[in-house]
């Protein structure tokens, strides 16, 4: 790319310890690097060089959206109407329908790509970035497919890593000596696989609801393991999607006053969950969410399979042998196959020395909603709002509003700096601060 600058040999010296006889390609990247190629990682980009700053995209797989195109299965659709998920600068085709499948999604992110000209540099594993305080940027240390190190170093750094980076795989007693497959939904791709079988699904969110209905589509037997309390929402109530109707409603009511509604109209549609062993939390949907970051399910039909008796509800697991499940009420149960459908968590404490924006438990940004954005020494996070593509979306826009002052003040000083003359000009600006 014409903007990289290559820096050979000692212009930036490496001060993280490590061997510097290894063979480390250095680059010096004049705009903001992002890490991550998903949905967030390209809005970012596309918002940056819609606002003529160049950006560089690292991501770990070989390709964008690694989510969606490698990681879910085949009947996902978008949970939420398109309205809500679309990228800034860019709408859904008109033609796609209100809940565009996975492969329409892609298409519109290969489009968006596409149309922003990102070249995401992939197979690229980000494995540390550190602010060098001497330098005034930060340090970027990636890996490549056949272990080729390069150092990236920036000004600005921004982490689009996601809040899905890494499988959560529970430790369950027993789980070893399971002789049938044990699976996180991750690498779930449809039923047909386990036709006839008994398949136990760990997890009731709206990965594990869906996954025992295409169980269910595919003459499989499933059962769910609920031991948490969840809201269950139709995704739809008489044509009107339930997301953007709370979202109206919070314009004009106290979010309580929308849960209120929220519940009756699902107690209407869906009748009493807590009788078919799904029980409510006691905070509404909306708020909870608002307060924790957890979804509530919307249902696409699974709730019909369990009120059928096509899914079993089970309790809490409380051990794991051979062919059998022993659930924490004393009951065992015999399958074929366990799959897990208990999510993912960010990867951020395992690469990024900050310690500022994110948090080390969590990996997410310290500071709620709307404030998580941005930290210091140029450091920046888009994605991690526990609000989805909407949430990305504002991220984006924010980040590249405030890099484009950055950048432009930094291009004055440039240009004054190269054209100052000192019998025909005032003396030059210092040097752009490289600091935050
Ligand atoms: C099954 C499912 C359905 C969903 N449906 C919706 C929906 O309908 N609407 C909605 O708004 N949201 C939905 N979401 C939320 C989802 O998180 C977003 O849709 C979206 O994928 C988030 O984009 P992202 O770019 O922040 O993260 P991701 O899509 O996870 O992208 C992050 C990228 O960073 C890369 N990466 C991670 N670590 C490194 C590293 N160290 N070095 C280099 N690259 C790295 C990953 O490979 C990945 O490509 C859904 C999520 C799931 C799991």
């Amino acid at each position: 790319m014409d903007f990289l600058k290559e820096m050979e040999g000692k212009r930036v010296h490496d001060s993280f310890g490590k061997n510097t006889t290894k063979n480390v390609r250095h680059v010096c990247v004049p705009g903001p690097v992002i890490v991550g190629a998903g949905p967030s990682g390209l809005a970012a980009a596309a918002c940056l060089s819609d606002r003529g700053v160049p950006s560089v995209i690292i991501e770990r797989s070989n390709c964008i959206a690694s989510l969606w195109q490698l990681k879910s299965y085949t009947r996902l659709r978008l949970h939420l109407p398109k309205e809500f998920c679309e990228l800034p600068l860019m709408p859904f085709p008109a033609e796609f329908p209100t809940y565009p499948s996975k492969q329409q999604f892609v298409d519109y992110l290969e489009t968006y790509t596409k149309k922003f000209d990102l070249k995401p540099h992939f197979n690229e594993s980000v494995d540390c970035a550190e602010y060098d305080h001497n330098l005034g940027l930060w340090r970027v240390k990636t890996t490549g497919l056949h272990n080729e190190e390069m150092e990236y170093v920036t000004r600005w750094l921004i982490v689009a890593t996601g809040e899905n980076a890494e499988e959560i795989v529970p430790v369950i007693e027993g789980m070893d000596e399971f002789e049938g497959p044990i699976v996180h939904t991750s690498v779930y791709k449809s039923g047909n696989v386990f036709r006839g079988k008994r398949v136990l699904v760990v997890g009731c969110g709206n990965s594990g609801m869906e996954v025992c209905l295409d169980l269910c589509n595919s003459d499989a037997s499933p059962s769910l393991v609920v031991r948490n309390k969840a809201h269950i929402l139709p995704r739809e109530m008489l044509g009107v999607s339930t997301f953007g109707l709370s979202m109206w409603l919070l314009k004009w009511l106290h979010v309580r006053y929308v849960d209120q509604l929220l519940l009756f109209l699902s107690w209407f549609f869906l009748g009493d969950t807590s009788r078919l062993g799904l029980d409510r939390p006691k905070i509404g949907p909306i708020e909870l969410k608002m307060a924790t970051g957890k979804t509530p399910v919307l249902d696409v039909g699974t709730l019909a399979e369990i009120r059928s008796g096509s899914i079993k509800v089970c309790p809490g697991i409380k051990q794991i042998s051979t062919h059998k499940v022993h659930f924490v009420n004393g009951r065992a149960e015999d399958f074929d196959a366990i799959i897990l459908a208990t999510g993912y968590k960010s990867n951020v404490p395992s690469w990024l020395k900050d310690t500022n924006l994110f948090s080390e438990e969590d990996g997410l940004p310290k500071k709620p909603f709307p404030n998580g954005w941005k930290g210091e020494y140029g450091l920046y996070s888009v994605g991690f709002t526990k609000r989805g593509l909407l949430g990305t979306s504002m991220d984006a826009k924010k980040i590249a509003q405030d890099i484009e002052l950055l950048w432009k003040a930094d291009s004055k000083h440039y240009l004054s700096a190269l054209f100052y003359s000192p019998s025909s000009s005032p003396p030059p600006p210092p040097p752009p601060s490289l600091g935050h």
